[in-house]
């Protein structure tokens, strides 16, 4: 399918590796200039290459953390005018709720929330202007179902869930679409860290750890970085200009729900 966007630029952010990778892949494929952004320099050049290799476009690589004000003025300074910006960071670490205290939820909330709000506040108004925009949040399936080792995560997505659910639907009428997609485990370093955690807690190898998690997903495996990247692509083509403010999982069918 011809998504319509070729030519079109994007800043994805976080995505040198993972699902913010697999999502510059598939605009990429699309025909859409990127700009790319992560904070190690040698993952992010060598994605950046793969890309340009692949797929012909123009990729501009800026390091930097995009939780900051600093890495975050930065990253905006080079993407100049983008039609298409996926927000991405790390997810915070997992624990119990007894564990965090407030300088761990605001360091989630900076991360999780904040960022991504900063980043459609200082794009949002361009695309408004030009007519036409799509913005994908990569947040969690732990917006729909939590998961109790990541509560700071199911807070601070919780968050920018509820600021996009107004947000999209004032830039609108303005051709914008804001939605945000939700992973369930995907096979990244980011399910590897979490499956280690696991194995380590409970004494068993990581692919038993890995076996046991995809025993419980309807599809009975994880996801792709391919995958996801293509609805992520999908969201911003312009055949997806009447979805809106819409929280998709890309889950296996892990969250168990009639809607
Ligand atoms: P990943 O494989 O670990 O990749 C993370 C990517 O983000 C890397 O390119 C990393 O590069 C970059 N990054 C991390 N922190 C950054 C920062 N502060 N500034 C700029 N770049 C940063 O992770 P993933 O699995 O793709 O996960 C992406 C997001 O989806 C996370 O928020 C995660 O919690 C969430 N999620 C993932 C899953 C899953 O199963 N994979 C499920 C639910 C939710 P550098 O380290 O070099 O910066």
């Amino acid at each position: 399918m011809d998504l319509g966007i070729s030519g079109k630029r994007a800043l994805v952010c976080a995505a040198s590796k993972g699902l913010g990778q697999g999502c510059a892949e598939a605009l990429a494929a699309a025909g859409v200039d990127l700009v790319l952004n992560a904070r190690g320099v040698a993952a992010l050049a060598a994605a950046a290459a793969g890309i340009r290799a692949a797929h012909g476009v123009t990729v501009t690589e800026v390091a930097a953390d995009i939780t900051t004000g600093e890495g975050r003025a930065r990253v905006l300074a080079a993407a100049g005018e983008v039609d298409i910006l996926v927000t991405n960071a790390g997810g915070p670490p997992p624990g119990m709720w007894t564990d965090w205290e407030r300088a761990d939820f605001i360091a989630a909330l900076d991360a999780n929330m904040l960022t991504p709000i900063a980043l459609m506040k200082a794009l949002l108004p361009g695309m408004m202007a030009r007519g036409w925009g799509r913005v994908v949040n990569i947040t969690s399936q732990s917006v729909k179902a939590p998961i109790p080792v990541l509560g700071l995560s199911n807070a601070a997505r919780a968050g920018l869930t509820g600021y996009v659910a107004g947000t999209a639907r004032q830039v609108a009428p303005h051709g914008v679409t804001i939605n945000n997609l939700l992973p369930g485990i995907h096979a990244t370093d980011r399910a590897d860290a979490l499956d280690r955690t696991v194995a380590e807690a409970e004494g068993i190898t990581l692919d038993e750890a890995r076996a046991r998690r995809a025993a419980t997903i309807p599809a009975r495996r994880y996801g792709t970085a391919a995958e996801f990247g293509a609805a992520c692509a999908f969201l911003c083509s312009q055949q997806a200009g009447f979805i809106v403010g819409q929280n998709i999982l890309l889950d296996g069918g892990a969250v168990n729900a009639t809607l």
